[in-house]
């Protein structure tokens, strides 16, 4: 059998599996229902960078999504830049969407009305159960769309807690603080009243904490000590970028999150500066923290090689495709390579839309890509005699149910 041939029946099987949904950032629905919606909402969130990268000004990307401009004004807004990022990866989740769930082969001048009219027509109650679960077989997406989900059978929370380590001024540590009923004086109060904040949100049904890669300094109690005093007395107004009290309250969490049985998902890679977001930055974290289980997002892109070697070398670091396949599906078959070559197969997850309640849509989009991808790299060591069908079928149904199950401890 060929190549392609073999791809297409692995592709089959694993369109049918039931899968987990490793990271969005979903409101609850009502975000999605209580806004009209329409064709300009599949070329929201990610597709403004390849937007605005290739001429739209931001006044007119914040127009495609004002409802006060008629949809005509809007669609030939977006027309004008159209041309130009249709053969990107964001757009094309944009483009399954429109054809798998709503029955439009493209988004031209003849479809966007009635597509747009096909889409406000399923923005119901039930609209996200009807897209995730009905058309994408998703089981439960971990999600960081705020603290009140609703639906916590379908959307499983993760606790963002970036703010609470990475605190600047005392202002901020006392919002925190108020934000979980306390006021506080001493840093041990702060990171108790965090801990009780923890095991509530966990009794609500936190699954996990959400925390960043970024180049924190070396431990330093007594600096770190230094600095919340500092703050406290008013003889510091403001601490640095990165300080010693923020890698002390960080690595304080961790142990918390080990004691509570969370797992603490760690983006990196991507964003703007992507220097200051590197999974590297985490090592010595991981290192100190062999107890802390850590879920790291999108691969370090574009470091994959670093990524794939820390899902070799430690055994509390589980390497998480989300984002990756939109953001380039080439990069990400070349990562599930060299995953496959050096990392067990029990430590992947395959995927997460990573998108809001906007653009929910287009979490089929992003599915398809991912599963095509998979399939085809599979495919590869099938065709090279390295495993047979029914082992590469294994291998996927590991990296899209059985891992993510495992490390989030989930009863599913
Ligand atoms: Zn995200």
């Amino acid at each position: 059998m060929s190549i392609s041939d073999i791809k297409a029946a692995l592709l089959t099987a694993i369109r049918d599996f039931e899968i987990i949904d490793c990271h969005e950032h979903l409101g609850p629905e009502e975000e999605r229902t209580s806004e009209p919606v329409d064709v300009l909402n599949l070329f929201g969130h990610y597709t403004r960078t390849d937007l605005i990268t290739a001429g739209m000004s931001e006044a007119d990307f914040q127009r495609l999504h004002d409802h006060n401009y008629p949809l005509e004004f809007r669609w030939r807004l977006l027309q004008r830049y159209l041309p130009e990022i249709r053969f990107g990866s964001y757009a094309r989740a944009g483009f399954i969407a429109a054809r798998e769930l709503y029955g439009f082969d493209d988004i031209n001048d003849d479809t966007y009305e009635a597509l747009s009219a096909a889409m406000q027509e399923r923005n119901q109650p039930g609209v996200y159960r009807w897209i995730l679960r009905e058309k994408c077989k998703i089981r439960c997406c971990f999600t960081q769309g705020g603290n009140d989900y609703g639906d916590r059978d379908l959307l499983l929370a993760v606790m963002r807690v970036l703010h609470v380590h990475h605190v600047h001024t005392w202002e901020a540590i006392q919002n925190n603080a108020a934000s979980w009923g306390a006021k506080v004086h001493t840093l041990e109060d702060y990171l108790e009243a965090f801990e009780q904040a923890v095991v509530a949100g966990k009794q609500r049904g936190v699954v996990g904490l959400k925390i960043h890669a970024n180049p924190y300094t070396d431990p330093d109690y007594p600096e770190a000590v230094a600095g919340w005093e500092g703050l406290r007395a008013g003889r510091i107004e403001r601490l640095p970028q990165w300080h010693p009290l923020h890698t002390y309250v960080l690595d304080r969490m961790l142990e918390m999150a080990a004691r509570h049985d969370l797992i603490v998902a760690t983006h990196s890679g991507l964003w703007g500066d992507f220097r200051q977001l590197e999974a590297v930055h985490m090592i010595p974290f991981f290192m100190r923290h062999p107890q802390t289980r850590f879920d790291l997002y999108h691969l370090s892109f574009p470091q994959m090689q670093e990524a794939t070697i820390i899902g070799k070398n430690f055994a509390n670091v589980w390497l998480n495709l989300c984002w990756t396949h939109i953001m380039s599906p080439t990069l990400t078959k070349e990562g599930m390579r060299l995953i496959l070559d050096f990392v067990p197969v029990n430590k992947v997850f395959a995927f997460g839309g990573d998108y809001m309640s906007r653009a929910v849509d287009k979490v089929i989009g992003h599915l398809r890509m991912a599963q095509e991808n998979l399939a085809e790299v599979l495919a590869e060591r099938v065709h090279a005699g390295l495993m047979t069908e029914d082992q590469a079928l294994e291998v996927a149904r590991k990296w899209f149910w059985d891992n993510p199950k495992e490390a989030y401890r989930l009863e599913v």
